[in-house]
């Protein structure tokens, strides 16, 4: 399947909707999600177009996958949690909703599960006191 200028994250890259941005360089962008499945949850994407893990370059996924680690050890920090969950869906075989690449990062506390999908929409006042923490902690 080509890739899809106008999926919900494209929109996002070029601020034609908002998001709450925990972090953003010329490669990689990450923001809150909108519906939370553990407090903090947040999502890490590249800014260069790729459907999943599939068609990604490995070049593109290499600076995704620092970040990535980057921001969730800050947000482990910031929010105090015990750990994390990280995972990536590529298809709708795999559980893929936005053909973005992305990768989802949940802090997680100790014998606290996961919401499962799909989550309510979360509080935008927490969303953005937990992007602001996070930001903070990223320095
Ligand atoms: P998936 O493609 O299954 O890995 O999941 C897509 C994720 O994007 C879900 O966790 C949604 O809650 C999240 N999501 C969808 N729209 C937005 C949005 N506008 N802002 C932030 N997160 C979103």
């Amino acid at each position: 399947m080509p890739y899809d200028e106008n999926n919900i994250f494209a929109k996002i890259i070029r601020s034609e909707i908002p998001c709450h941005r925990v972090y953003e360089d010329e490669a990689v962008l990450s923001f809150m999600d909108i519906m939370p499945r553990s407090p903090g949850h947040l999502l890490v994407i590249p800014k260069a177009p790729a459907r999943n893990l599939l068609d990604i370059e490995p070049e593109v996924l290499a600076t995704l996958i620092r970040q990535t680690q980057r921001i969730a050890k800050a947000a482990v920090a910031a929010l105090g949690a015990d750990g994390l969950t990280l995972q990536q869906f590529s298809e709708p075989a795999g559980g893929q909703e936005v053909f973005h690449i992305h990768f989802h990062v949940l802090p997680r506390w100790d014998g606290v599960r996961i919401t499962p999908h799909p989550a309510p929409k979360g509080d935008m006042a927490e969303l953005a006191d937990q992007a602001a923490k996070i930001r903070a902690a990223l320095g």
